[in-house]
C-alpha cells in the first residue's frame, strides 16, 4: 500500500528535487495604452520576460533608458499588474496573493530602493522615523526597545556609524551616498528576501558609487537577501552581479552568469555596450 501523498510545499517543485527559485517570471508582459483616442497605440514596455532570481544572488538588469527596466521592477513590486504572464514568488503566483495582509507581507519581503534616495525618505522626519515605522509595520514581534536595537543594527549593516547619531539626523543632513545607504537600511529593516534596486547609484558621484555596490555585496553575504540591481552601467553590473540580464526594447535579449555573458555576448546591443567599456 502506498503512503498517503503529502501536499507539496510551496517552495518545492512538484518533482520535489529542486527548490523553486526565490522569484521567477514566465512570459511577463506589460503594455501601456499611450496617445489620445485617435492616435492611441499599445506601447510594449515589457514583452515576454522570463526572469529567475535565486536566493542570495545579485542579478543585474542592464539596458538603455526606456528599455523597460523600471517597468519590470514595478511589476515585481506589485505596483503594476501584468498585461499577461506570471510572477512566481517562492513558487507561488503573485496573482493568488490577496488581502491587505498578504500584500503587506510581500511588500516587506520584496521592497524597492529608488534612484532618488529622497523618494524613500520623508524630509520632515528624522532618519529613525522611517526605519522605526517600517519595523512597526512589518516586524510585529519586536517591542519598542528591540525596534531601536534593530534600527541601530540595520544602520550599522549599511556601513554608517555612529548609528545613534545617524538615526537622529534629518535626510538633508546626510550626503547623497549616506542617504542612499539609509534607503537600503530602511529596506533591510523589513527583513527582505529580495531588494529591487532601481538605478540606486545613478545619481551619485562616481567615487561614491563603489561604496554602495560594496554595501550590496556585503548585505548579500551577511543576510539572507537577493538583489535585482537595475542599471544602465555595464561596468558596475559586472563588478557586483552574479548573473546578468540585458534588456533591449522591452525584451530580455540575453541572460546568464555575468562573466559568461560578457565573455561571449550574443546580442548586438550587448556587444555595443561592451565595446563602450575600456
Ligand atoms: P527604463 O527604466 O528602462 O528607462 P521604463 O520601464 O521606465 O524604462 O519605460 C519603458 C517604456 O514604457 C518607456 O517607453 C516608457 O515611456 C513607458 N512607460 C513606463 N511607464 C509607463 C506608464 N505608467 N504609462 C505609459 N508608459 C509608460
Ligand atoms: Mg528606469
Amino acid at each position: 500500500m502506498s503512503a498517503p501523498t503529502q501536499p507539496v510545499p510551496a517552495q518545492r517543485t512538484p518533482a520535489g528535487e529542486e527548490p523553486a527559485p526565490l522569484l521567477a517570471t514566465r512570459g511577463l508582459t506589460k503594455h501601456f495604452k499611450v496617445g489620445g483616442a485617435f492616435s492611441g497605440r499599445n506601447l510594449h514596455a515589457v514583452d515576454g520576460a522570463d526572469i529567475v532570481i535565486n536566493r542570495k544572488e545579485i542579478v543585474a538588469l542592464v539596458g538603455e533608458s526606456g528599455s523597460g527596466k523600471s517597468t519590470i521592477a514595478r511589476l515585481l513590486a506589485r505596483v503594476y499588474q501584468p498585461t499577461s504572464g506570471e510572477i512566481l514568488y517562492q513558487g507561488r503566483p503573485l496573482s493568488s496573493m490577496r488581502g491587505r495582509r498578504q500584500v503587506l507581507e510581500y511588500r516587506g519581503d520584496v521592497p524597492m530602493v529608488f534612484q532618488d534616495p529622497f523618494s524613500s525618505l520623508n524630509p520632515a522626519y528624522r532618519v529613525s522615523h522611517g526605519i522605526m515605522r517600517g519595523l512597526k509595520l512589518h516586524r510585529h514581534e519586536l517591542n519598542r526597545a528591540q525596534r531601536f536595537e534593530e534600527a541601530v543594527r540595520v544602520v550599522e549593516a549599511v556601513g554608517l556609524t555612529p548609528a545613534a547619531d545617524i538615526l537622529d539626523r534629518y535626510p538633508y543632513e546626510l550626503s547623497g551616498g549616506q542617504r542612499q545607504r539609509i534607503g537600503f537600511a530602511q529596506a533591510l529593516a523589513y527583513r527582505p528576501k529580495l531588494i529591487l534596486a532601481d538605478e540606486p547609484v545613478s545619481m551619485l558621484d562616481v567615487s561614491i558609487r563603489i561604496g554602495l555596490l560594496n554595501v550590496m555585496a556585503k548585505l548579500r553575504a551577511d543576510e539572507d537577501v537577493s538583489f535585482l540591481y537595475i542599471t544602465h552601467d555595464i561596468a558596475s553590473a559586472r563588478y557586483v552581479s552574479d548573473r546578468l540580464m540585458v534588456m533591449y526594447a522591452g525584451h530580455v535579449v540575453e541572460s546568464g552568469p555575468t562573466e559568461a555573458v560578457l565573455a561571449d555576448p550574443k546580442h548586438p546591443y550587448t556587444q555595443l555596450l561592451l565595446s563602450a567599456v575600456p
